[in-house]
C-alpha cells in the first residue's frame, strides 16, 4: 500500500514552530515507520492557504487516488488537508468512492471506525450551514438567473412562482394593499398585524411579518437577493415612488432598531443565570484595535438580577468561549445509559419519532439555506415539536431511562474539539445555536491584583458545570 502524505503551509505558518515543510515531513514518515508502512509518496504545497482545494498537489494528490496508486492518505492535522468543512465533507466522499482512508497523525480521526463515520455525518451536517457561503461560481449563476428574472429564493408574500417567474397573486394582493393602505392611515405594524390575524389565519401574523412583507422590494417588482437589488424582474403591485414611500413610513415608525446584520452573539439564549436561572441578556459594545479600527464585542450579563440589585457580573463573551471550550475538551457521557430497544411498540415509536426527527431536519436545512422565512420555520418547528415531544413522552413511560444518544453526543462533542476553534465566528455561533439549549456555568472569582484599577473587586472567570444539548 502507498501511503500519500500531504503537507501544507501557509505563508504565514512558514515560519512557525513545529508547521514547517521539514518537521511535517519528518513527523509523519516516523509515523509511517511506526505503523509499518513502507511505500509512501509526498505532496507538498507550500505557501497556500486551505480555504480552497485549488491546490497542486492536493489536486495531484486527488488524481492517483482516483487511478487507485493511493490508498490512504496521511495528513499531520486536519486543517492541513482543508479549512473548509464543505470541501472536506466533497473529498471525503471521493475517498470513500475509490476505496482511500484518510488518517490524522496528531487527531483521533479515522474513517473505519463507527466513530469516524459518525464524524462525517456530522460534518455533512456542517457542510448544510455552510450553503450561505456558497461558491463563487454558485452565487454567479443565481446571480445571472436573478437578473434573467428568475426567481430564486422564498416566493414572497403575494407572488406565485410559475415556471420561476413570479407572478401576481391576487387573493394575497388584496391584503397586500389592505396592509399599504392601513399603513398610510397611521396604523402601526402590530395593529395590521392583529388585524390580518382576524381576518386572514393563512400565516402566523405578527410585527414582524407585516414589516417583512412591506419592505420587500418584490412589491414594486424589484427583487433582492443576497443584498442586491435586480430591478424590474416581474411586475409588483406599487410603483417604485410608491415603495419608497412606504419604506420612508416604516422608518419613520419603526419601534425596533433593524437587526444589525453584522452583529454576531455566540450565546445568544443559552447562558443560564449562575443565580436566578434566568437567560443572561447581551450587550455589545465596540472598542478600538492597535491599528485604530473598530471591533463589535459582547458582553453577557441577568438583566433581572441586575434589576433586583444583586451583585452581578457583565462579562465578555471570550470568557465563555474559552470556558466552553475547555469544558468540551474534558466532558464524558459515562453517566447517560442507553437501553436498545426491546419491544416492537418502543421501536413503532422509535420509527415515528425519526422520522419527525429528520423532517425537522430538512426545515432546518430549508431554513439555512433561505428556502424558508423565519416565520415558516418557526411555525413547522412548533408545530412538529409538540408531537416530538408527545412522542418521546410515550417513549420514556415505556422505558425510563431514554436520553439523548451517547454516540450522538460523543461524536458531537469531538466534532466540537476537532472543528469549532477553526471555524469562523458565523459558523461558531450556528454551531452553538444549533446543538446546544442550555449552558449552566459558575463564575470563578479571582483576588484582585494590585495592579488592577479597582484594588478591591477581582477578575472573574468562567467555569462550565453542565452544557444541555439538543
Ligand atoms: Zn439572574
Amino acid at each position: 500500500m502507498v501511503v500519500g502524505i500531504y503537507i501544507r503551509v501557509s505563508t504565514l505558518e512558514q515560519a512557525e514552530e513545529g508547521y514547517s515543510v521539514p518537521a511535517q515531513k519528518e513527523r509523519l514518515i516516523a509515523y509511517c515507520k511506526a505503523q509499518g508502512w513502507d511505500e509512501y509518496k509526498l505532496y507538498v504545497d507550500e505557501g497556500i492557504s486551505g480555504k480552497s482545494t485549488d491546490r497542486p498537489k492536493l489536486q495531484f494528490l486527488m488524481d492517483d487516488v482516483k487511478t487507485g496508486k493511493i490508498k490512504m492518505i496521511l495528513v499531520y492535522r486536519l486543517d492541513r488537508f482543508t479549512r473548509s468543512v464543505r470541501d472536506l465533507h466533497t473529498m471525503l466522499d471521493i475517498l470513500e468512492n475509490y476505496n482511500c482512508k484518510f488518517r490524522s497523525a496528531t487527531e483521533m480521526y479515522d474513517t473505519s471506525t463507527a466513530m469516524g463515520r459518525m464524524f462525517i455525518g456530522l460534518v455533512a451536517l456542517l457542510a448544510q450551514w455552510e450553503t450561505e457561503n456558497m461558491s463563487e461560481r454558485i452565487i454567479f449563476a443565481l446571480d445571472k438567473k436573478v437578473s434573467d428574472g428568475e426567481h430564486v429564493g422564498v416566493v414572497p408574500y403575494g407572488f406565485k412562482s410559475v415556471d420561476e417567474r413570479l407572478l401576481i397573486e391576487p387573493d394575497e394582493g388584496k391584503f397586500i394593499m389592505d396592509m399599504i393602505d392601513k399603513l398610510e392611515k397611521g396604523w402601526s405594524a402590530s395593529r395590521i398585524a392583529d388585524y390580518m390575524a382576524l381576518i386572514n389565519d393563512d400565516r402566523l401574523w405578527v410585527h414582524a411579518t407585516v414589516i417583512r412583507i412591506l419592505r420587500n422590494p418584490a412589491l414594486c417588482g424589484h427583487t433582492r437577493w443576497k443584498d442586491k437589488l435586480y430591478k424590474n424582474t416581474h411586475k409588483g403591485y406599487i410603483t417604485e415612488d410608491h415603495f419608497e414611500k412606504v419604506q420612508s413610513i416604516l422608518d419613520d415608525r419603526s419601534q425596533t432598531p433593524r437587526k444589525n446584520v453584522e452583529s454576531t452573539y455566540l450565546f445568544q439564549g443559552v447562558l443560564a443565570c449562575s443565580n436566578c436561572g434566568k437567560t443572561l441578556s447581551v450587550n455589545r459594545f465596540f472598542y478600538e484595535q492597535k491599528d485604530g479600527s473598530k471591533k463589535q464585542g459582547a458582553m453577557y450579563r441577568c438583566a433581572p438580577c441586575a434589576k433586583n440589585k444583586a451583585e452581578v457580573r457583565n462579562l465578555g463573551e471570550l470568557k465563555y468561549k474559552e470556558a466552553l471550550i475547555e469544558y468540551m475538551k474534558v466532558v464524558t457521557f459515562n453517566n447517560i445509559e442507553v437501553v436498545e430497544p426491546k419491544n416492537n411498540e418502543l421501536e413503532e415509536l422509535t420509527n415515528q419519532l425519526n422520522k419527525i426527527k429528520n423532517r425537522r431536519e430538512k426545515y432546518q436545512r430549508a431554513w439555512a439555506s433561505d428556502k424558508m422565512t423565519d416565520e415558516e420555520f418557526d411555525k413547522l418547528m412548533d408545530e412538529t415539536k409538540e408531537f416530538y415531544e408527545e412522542l418521546q413522552n410515550k417513549i420514556s413511560e415505556i422505558k425510563p431511562v431514554k436520553k439523548m444518544d451517547v454516540e450522538s453526543l460523543k461524536n458531537l462533542v469531538f466534532t466540537f474539539n476537532q472543528l469549532f476553534s477553526g471555524l469562523d465566528i458565523e459558523k461558531q455561533q450556528e454551531f452553538v445555536q444549533r446543538f446546544i439549549r442550555k449552558i449552566y456555568f459558575r463564575y470563578v472569582e479571582h483576588p484582585p491584583s494590585k495592579l488592577s484599577r479597582n484594588p478591591k473587586k477581582g477578575q472573574a472567570t468562567v467555569e462550565i458545570l453542565e452544557v444541555e444539548f439538543y
